[in-house]
């Protein structure tokens, strides 16, 4: 007899949805027979300049040491993060994406018996890292789209090791300030560790989002994770950071992969780091970019999410799934985010500004089809 397969995982595993990322490109072409380059994507949250000429010099330099392992400590990209953010190399941690450093805390803390918190409509890594070692999800309402945070700290028991924040969040766009972030983390046990997710943190320059670095020293319970994969328009290569005290850091460091980032990440994530021109460039983008998509979206009369990311959640006042296929026939991809709890929102991502006219037109014409 063969054993069955599905029943032997364990539990939490069992239960897990698979991460659904956005429909690629070519897949749409295949689809619909549709040429490639007719068609716009606005699903994954990706820069949409094309990456930084320095980082693409810098993997062509990089080629020729193909056949070497990549610098497993990443000393020169780990160096440059550290000056950068004013913590001392041993504080610094390399993922694989900064996804790997969301799952090198589940796996460092996290077991069965033990559980993680988070809110509703957070990033759906939280609950594939958490249920993948066997621990407990206690997912909290969300509170206008938003994080909850006084009902997030009453979610923490005994049992809690690590509470999953994203500011700004993903898919929702939603943020804390300042004092929301102080009052928790003042508020959270000495024993459980703040993973506060700041991948869009570069686009929200000079708002009143917290910069988590600020709070590193006083909170030796806190972890900052951030990316290259979005305003540093590194996405394909995977590469991400954690910045955290430099005991959490030598314990992730111990479960993680020995070579988790490839050499053409670490030289490109260098290299676009020191690109300023590059970054303030997608930061106009993206300003632009999203009055562009508001502006449309208040001429169509929808409604949306205030974002602070480099997207967007359009409420389309109706159930979102059919919508999104008619976008798809109109060679428009966005991201359903029925899977996260809101069947009536689609996330779009902002584009340059022929993508997001593109989107705005398609999503008018979808809409009048009823
Ligand atoms: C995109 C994203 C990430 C990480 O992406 P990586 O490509 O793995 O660095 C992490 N958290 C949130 C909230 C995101 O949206």
């Amino acid at each position: 007899m063969s054993g069955n397969f599905l029943a032997l995982a364990q539990p939490g595993v069992q239960q897990l949805s698979p991460y659904v990322p956005g429909k690629p490109v070519d897949e749409l072409a295949r689809e619909l027979d549709l040429d490639p380059a007719s068609i716009v994507k606005l699903a994954s949250n990706e820069n949409p300049l094309g990456a930084s000429p320095k980082a693409l010099a810098a993997i062509r330099d990089e080629l020729a040491e193909l056949t070497r392992y990549p610098d497993g400590n990443g000393f020169a990209l780990k160096s440059l993060l550290a000056e950068r953010c004013g913590v001392e190399l041993s504080q610094v941690t390399l993922g694989n994406g900064s996804n790997d450093i969301l799952e090198l805390v589940a796996r460092a803390y996290l077991a069965p018996g033990l559980n993680a918190v988070f809110s509703e409509h957070a990033f759906a890594v939280y609950p594939i890292a958490t249920q993948a070692v066997g621990a407990d999800a206690h997912v909290v309402p969300a509170k206008d789209w938003g994080h909850d945070l006084p009902a997030m700290l009453a979610a923490i028991d005994a049992n809690t090791r690590v509470v999953f924040i994203a500011n700004p969040n993903n898919p929702t766009g939603t943020w804390f300030d300042a004092q929301a972030l102080d009052d928790f983390l003042q508020d959270v046990p000495e024993h459980v560790l703040v993973v506060l997710d700041e991948a869009y943190i570069e686009y929200a320059e000079g708002s009143d989002m917290p910069d988590g670095l600020d709070f590193l020293a006083a909170y030796p319970n806190l972890l900052v994770s951030r990316t290259f994969s979005k305003a540093y328009g590194l996405a394909s290569l995977r590469v991400g950071y954690g910045l955290s005290t430099a005991v959490v850091a030598d314990v992730l460091n111990r479960v993680r992969q020995p070579f988790n980032v490839n050499s053409f990440a670490l030289a490109a994530a260098c290299a676009a780091l020191q690109d300023e021109a590059y970054l303030a460039e997608s930061r106009r983008l993206n300003e632009a970019g999203m009055q562009q998509l508001e502006a449309g979206l208040r001429e169509l009369g929808l409604g949306w999410i205030p974002s602070k990311g480099n997207f967007i959640c359009v409420d389309v006042g109706r159930v979102a799934a059919p919508v999104y296929q008619g976008l798809l026939r109109e060679g428009v991809i966005v991201r359903p985010v029925a899977n996260y709890g809101m069947p009536n929102h689609l996330r779009v991502t902002v584009g340059l500004p022929a993508e997001n006219s593109r989107f705005l037109d398609a999503l008018s014409k979808v809409l009048a089809r009823g």
